[in-house]
């Protein structure tokens, strides 16, 4: 049986090649968003170097609830997530481990009426993208989830999507990766690019210096303080959300469902992932007022969600925007896996809220809790540009909460990008440079 387990400082130390002196691309950043650039370039056969400050999956990768999703996706999503659910589906296949993932279905469940609004303002979205998505009533949700009482209003149900092993998925398809060659270093640190006279030459690691013409930066939670370090301004802020996994328990559903008050997801573990959906918390830090304007329109819709903190995080961070001198320990290494405390009220809410709505998981034990420091971008899409001002630069992050279902999509499109190839998909709604032109921020943010 697979076990689930979160990583973190404490988990051993598994890639360990040797430091390259040249590389084509350097990767920095071993997230399903990372691991999934190079597993597609060691496929076009290009030398590629992963630096991981931490762990692979150290971060967001192990740490979210494993839905692989289309169901309320921004319409300029959809064609790359599509792409993801395919390779997700051959993926296990081709490299010959299981991912843990199984095409068993997402569920958003009404219960007042502007969710349902919500949820069927979204069907056209499926429309036009040729979903699955379709509507069910009370009584065919009750039936769907076999439930003795009708607990929701309504949902939509999108059969297609499906679910993988977080913590599992991306240690294996790394593995994969370096069969094709690519060279993966836990520990290891990227404190900066070398850059002469605006000319990428190739990345300053706590371990030396290695050339390479081309970098990408996916870095998840760190892409904005990295990419600051060479004055590009990233807007990106973190909320952290908390995940409690049960015990193994009878099967219900075998897929992912969400309400606005309760989240859970079918594990191969037997159990379920559990969490409150649309809650975290957003501990303020310096960065917090830098891009306060920017964040404004989100504030402004997802106030009701997300708890402000004022805690040492304020002073953890201050400075960590000075320009350093490579040879110097950077705040990458300091901070070696972003490994937060799970909210002890919110675990406590789950509870209360499983017992109220989901009586199936009402007496499972919770075995495990962990949280998640979750990046966002202003208008919750993802940023996939090359640097104006540093050729060969470029930087994938900000996936905003849904970055694990369409990451090996994201990186078989990214690779293609880097390489040169024809591009079959529209990346112009995630340039940088829409926080920058003065345009307003368009919230991308569906049901
Ligand atoms: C609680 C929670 C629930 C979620 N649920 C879902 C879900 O159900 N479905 C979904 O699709 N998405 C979900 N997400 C979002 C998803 O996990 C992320 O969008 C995705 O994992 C982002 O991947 P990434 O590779 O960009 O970032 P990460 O996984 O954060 O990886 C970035 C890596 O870069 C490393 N790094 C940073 N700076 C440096 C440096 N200078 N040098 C070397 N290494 C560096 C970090 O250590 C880290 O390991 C959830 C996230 C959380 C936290």
């Amino acid at each position: 049986m697979v076990v689930w387990m979160i990583l973190n400082e404490n988990s051993p130390i598994t890639f360990k090649d040797t430091l390259p002196r040249e590389v084509d691309v350097v990767v920095i950043g071993a997230g399903i968003i990372g691991i999934s650039i190079a597993y597609f370039l060691g496929k076009q056969g290009k030398k590629v170097l992963v630096c991981e400050k931490g762990r692979v999956a150290g971060e967001q990768s192990s740490r979210n609830w494993g839905w692989v999703r289309q169901q309320g996706r921004h319409s300029s999503e959809l064609p790359i997530m599509k792409e993801s659910l395919r390779i997700w589906q051959g993926l296990a296949e081709e490299i010959g481990e299981d991912l843990g993932f199984r095409q068993c279905g997402c569920l958003y469940l009404a219960e007042t009426d502007a969710m349902e609004q919500e949820n069927e303002d979204w069907l056209d979205i499926a429309r036009e993208h040729s979903l699955d998505t379709k509507s069910l009533s009370g009584r065919e949700v009750q039936s769907l989830l076999g439930q003795k009482d009708k607990y929701w209003k309504s949902a939509i149900y999108t059969a297609s999507d499906g679910r993988a092993e977080p913590s599992i998925a991306v240690p294996r398809l790394a593995r994969a990766a370096q069969r094709l060659g690519v060279k993966i270093i836990e520990n290891c640190a990227v404190r900066s690019l070398d850059v002469v006279a605006g000319k990428l030459s190739g990345v300053h690691t706590e371990l030396g210096r290695v050339e390479a013409k081309q970098v990408v930066s996916a870095a998840g939670a760190w892409s904005s303080l990295f990419a600051g370090h060479h004055n590009i301004a990233l807007p990106q802020l973190r909320v952290k959300g908390t995940v409690a996994r049960t015990e193994p328990v009878a099967d219900f559903f075998q897929g992912n469902a969400a309400s606005e008050n309760i989240a859970f997801r079918r594990r191969t573990d037997g159990g379920y992932s559990i969490a409150l959906a649309d809650q975290s918390s957003h501990s303020i830090i310096p960065d917090s007022f830098r891009y306060l304007p920017k964040f404004l329109p989100l504030l402004k819709k997802s106030y009701r969600d997300v708890s402000l903190k004022f805690d040492r995080s304020f002073f953890k961070e201050i400075g960590y925007r000075a320009k350093k001198n490579p040879t110097v320990v950077s705040p990458f290494e300091r901070n070696r896996v972003l490994s937060p405390k799970p909210d002890q009220s919110m675990l406590k809410q789950m509870r209360e809220n499983l017992r109220t709505h989901v009586p199936e998981l009402a007496n499972a034990a919770f075995v495990e809790s962990w949280a998640g420091m979750i990046e966002t971008t202003p208008d919750v899409l993802p940023i996939v540009s090359e640097a104006d001002h540093i050729k060969g630069f470029y930087m994938v992050s900000g996936l905003s909460g849904h970055g694990f279902g369409i990451g090996p999509g994201m990186g078989k499109v990214v690779a293609d990008l880097i390489c040169g190839r024809p591009m079959e998909y529209d990346l112009s709604r995630f340039k940088l440079d829409r926080f920058h032109d003065g345009s307003p921020i368009k919230l991308g943010m569906s049901a």
